[in-house]
């Protein structure tokens, strides 16, 4: 079932933690946003769109990580997008022999089955500091940062003032650090910052798992997700609802003392 967010802006909702794929409608069909999660929910969003009469102009992925780069056979063979360094990891994924048992082994052992692998990752780079999507419809900004993840992008869709924020700004999730980068705390920061510069341009923020935020809310979730870096980076135990004693997501609190812990084996190996 799809979501009015904006004029000519539907979510998709997934069962798994509350995943959404966006539809984006354009002239003559849709551009399609992280597109799902198991095979029947992306087969039933396939036949809601060829219902509507929107076949799938275009996809794009926020960034390289496995629930965001599938894609099914009814969705046709649309150029897929995403930023050159996301498309970069995909590919570097893909030359692996192994690659499938790879990305296997980070995958939720209930969906495990249902998620298919065949179309995973086919993703064109569109080319390095590209500032907008290709394709025929509103213009969709890119905003390109470093944190979660290698190429990550958010989306703005300008005129329709909607913020596509990949996996950051979420009222169920708390900030996943990219550590693998150089500098996981200040990226997550100065991704922050960008979105707080086009903050006057938004009226809803979709997060890539939660709850779509109304005006007012994006600010609220720069702070919340501001807050709970700084706390990290300080030393100070957070007071953040994502992975407190009622967090919604009861794993949570578990991924938020991982992150605690490679934090800290990363300043002890800097230190010389
Ligand atoms: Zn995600």
């Amino acid at each position: 079932m799809l979501k009015h967010v904006a004029e000519g802006v539907l979510v998709h909702v997934s069962e798994f933690i509350q995943s959404n794929s966006i539809v984006v409608q354009g002239r003559d069909g849709v551009l399609l946003i992280d597109p799902g999660i198991t095979g029947d929910e992306m087969a039933a969003l396939a036949n809601d769109l060829r219902e509507l009469g929107r076949p799938v102009a275009a996809g794009f992925s926020t960034h390289p990580d496995w629930d965001h780069v599938l894609w099914h056979p009814d969705f046709g063979d649309a150029p897929r997008y995403g930023t050159a360094r996301c498309a970069a990891s995909l590919q570097d994924l893909l030359s692996h022999a192994d690659w499938e048992a790879r990305v296997a082994e980070g995958l939720p052992p209930e969906y495990a089955d249902e998620i298919p692998m065949d179309l995973l990752g086919l993703v064109t780079g569109l080319p390095a500091g590209a500032t907008h999507i290709p394709w025929d419809g509103p213009t969709v900004r890119i905003i390109e940062h470093h944190a979660h993840a290698p190429g990550h992008a958010a989306l703005l869709i300008e005129d329709r003032r909607v913020l596509v924020a990949g996996d950051m700004l979420s009222d169920i999730l708390m900030p996943f650090l990219d550590l693998a980068a150089a500098d996981p705390l200040g990226d997550y920061l100065a991704a922050l910052r960008l979105f707080e510069n086009v903050a006057d341009a938004v009226d809803a923020v979709i997060p890539g798992h939660g709850s779509v935020g109304g005006a007012g809310q994006l600010r609220a979730r720069i702070e919340q997700d501001r807050a709970y870096v700084q706390d990290v980076r300080d030393g100070r135990v957070p007071d953040d609802p994502r992975i407190g004693p009622s967090a919604p997501l009861d794993w949570l609190p578990d991924v938020h003392k991982w992150q605690l812990l490679r934090l800290a084996e990363r300043q002890q190996n800097q230190t010389p």
